[in-house]
């Protein structure tokens, strides 16, 4: 039940440890040198570009094995202090290569016929869109001396808020009172009731929520307008025409595309309302859904795994799609790449690394024999899949943007979802349905609501810092215009724009669509594998290839799928759609 990191290294003063340490650094060093003296004139340019490319390879490769050897132990046992000072190191390391990365975009910048130089060589060919990115993003950039100035200033700008936001946040106490009991609780572990199977904790715990918000309602909206201020004058001198468009070229994606899933979602609102007020109804409530009644469990799973079960589970599943997958996961389990066993000191959640310089990948789980921590292993192992298909690329071509980070491991997750519901009892079925749906309601209405919320966020903060009041009732207008009818209008959550913490990052705007996107681009996938059957595999196991070295709209391309057209998002939700109904029918009420 634990993974094996020998196959990094077999512990931090190991010789081989060492040695790779000691060859950083003089790699750094060299590259350092190698761009000082190179990259100040434009001559030789495929023989220089050839060079970068190589040293990039080099170092990306070990970095990434002794960074990832380090953050691995260290998420397992959080009190290994040489994992933790390694990691710091590196992070200083880290900075020492940013120098040589600049000097190269503005070498890049300067070249003209940059496609034709492409030609000239097979290494460069082989990184085109790498190399075509970084010309593109030196569209964005600005003088050197501007550059340092943006980034020390933000030092007590965004990022002081930034801090300033995340202490009063986590330190922030809610009082309580639970079972006549009055109590002062962490905001997490009060904001976790709403998963409570009594609904009068629930309500509770939610109001306690928002009366606690009060508290630091003040200080949150200062920070909120510092931050979306900077954003604003920043975005603007480097010429975007919003901080919308920044994050899209940063996803690779275009306006165009997130137009069209963005009308799909409006038009499959109604079904989710619906859903909404059905459980509403099953909860005991005559329309429509209190807010804090959103994540109520519905019903139970009797279903429960040992961890080997679960693996076999998984197995038998994933062979209905593919001998690939399946004995895929199987060598992953034989060799060690899971560590599920919950224990002290070990990162609480999951996560899949991709460790591309020695091919394999490593999962961490708390597995405790649940039908979702069956799941979770489902979902995480797509993302090992998604790493398998990018093992033969060159690093530079081995990493993709954030909107289809969860191709895989969403389309792994669906296709042991439907085994289940398939052998499921009804009581079952309705448990596992509504899980489902709740958390697709999330991520397209809730998420739909975050996004309404941050482009008016910026429409104001374009002309003056926004008031509490004003916060608050943008939110409601968001949350109003994206759950309809589905939920209560008296009682929503003014307070969304305090509790989530991307909102206080300078470098992350608009990270809500990025969510939708990847759950509809999955679904949608799902979607075409039906139509498709055998068929679709190798098209898929190609698309994954594609994913680091391609605009999103390209790979999806492969597939004959046009994500300008919201007709493929409405395949998507159509599923979705599908699922609601059973679920309404299985409820009865
Ligand atoms: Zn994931």
């Amino acid at each position: 039940m634990r993974w094996s990191l020998d196959e990094l290294y077999t512990s931090f003063d190991s010789k081989e440890y060492e040695n790779d340490l000691k060859e950083l650094d003089q790699l750094i060093a060299k590259f350092n040198k190698w761009a000082n003296n190179t990259l100040t004139t434009s001559e030789n340019p495929v023989e220089k570009i050839e060079k970068y490319i190589n040293f990039n390879q080099g170092l990306s490769s070990l970095f990434s094995k002794l960074a990832s050897f380090a953050n691995l132990s260290a998420s397992v046992d959080a009190r290994n202090e040489i994992a933790l000072q390694s990691l710091n190191k590196l992070d200083v390391k880290a900075t020492a290569m940013t120098k040589p990365e600049v000097q190269f975009q503005n070498f890049i910048k300067e070249i003209d016929d940059l496609d034709s130089i492409i030609d000239e060589s097979d290494l460069l060919k082989e990184h085109e869109f790498y190399l075509l990115n970084i010309k593109e993003k030196t569209k964005y950039l600005l003088s050197e001396k501007e550059e340092i100035l943006i980034s020390k200033m933000s030092t007590t700008g965004s990022t002081a808020w930034s801090n300033l936001q995340d202490k009063v946040s986590s330190t922030l106490m809610v009082d309580i009172s639970l079972d006549g009991e009055d109590k002062q609780l962490p905001l997490p572990v009060v904001r976790n009731f709403a998963y409570s199977s009594d609904s009068g904790i629930r309500k509770t715990a939610y109001e306690a929520e928002l009366e606690s918000y009060k508290k630091i309602e003040k200080s949150s909206a200062a920070s909120l307008n510092g931050i979306k201020g900077e954003v604003l004058t920043i975005t603007e001198l480097r010429g975007f025409e919003s901080p919308l468009e920044e994050t899209l070229v940063k996803s690779r994606t275009d306006k165009k595309t997130l137009d069209s899933m963005f009308t799909a979602m409006e038009e499959f609102l109604p079904a989710f309302h619906k859903y909404f007020r059905t459980k509403a109804k099953l909860l005991g409530y005559e329309n429509c859904l209190p807010f804090y009644e959103l994540f109520a469990p519905i019903g139970e799973v009797d279903m429960s795994f040992s961890y080997e079960e679960a693996i076999n589970y998984i197995v038998n599943n994933f062979r209905s799609f593919s001998d690939k997958l399946a004995d895929f996961v199987q060598n992953a389990y034989e060799n060690n790449w899971l560590d599920v066993e919950p224990r002290d000191g070990k990162r609480g959640g999951a996560f899949c690394a991709n460790l591309h310089p020695i091919g394999e990948s490593r999962v961490l789980a708390n597995f405790d024999g649940s039908f979702s921590s069956m799941i979770t292993l489902a979902h995480e192992l797509g993302h090992a899949y998604h790493g398998l298909n990018l093992r033969q690329e060159s690093i530079l071509n081995s990493r993709y943007p954030m909107p289809i980070a969860e191709t895989a491991s969403i389309f792994c997750e669906t296709i042991v979802v439907n085994a289940a519901l398939k052998e499921a009892t009804d009581k079952e079925r309705l448990s596992i349905l509504e899980s489902s749906i709740s958390d697709a309601g999330q991520v397209i209405v809730d998420i739909y609501s975050r996004y309404l919320f941050e482009t008016e966020l910026f429409n104001r903060r374009k002309s003056h810092p926004l008031s509490v009041d004003e916060l608050k009732s943008i939110m409601m207008d968001a949350q109003l215009k994206a759950y309809g009818h589905g939920l209560d209008k008296d009682i929503l959550h003014p307070y969304m724009w305090i509790n989530k913490s991307h909102y206080y990052s300078a470098g992350l705007n608009f990270y809500n669509f990025p969510y939708a996107f990847g759950l509809l681009f999955s679904k949608g996938l799902y979607a075409e594998y039906l139509n498709k059957g055998e068929g679709f595999i190798e098209e898929y196991d190609d698309l994954l290839n594609a994913t680091g070295k391609n605009n999103i709209k390209d790979v999806a391309l492969r597939m004959d799928v046009d994500v300008h057209n919201p007709e493929f998002f409405r395949n998507s939700l159509k599923l979705i759609e599908k699922d609601i109904e059973e679920f309404i029918e299985l409820a009865g009420v």
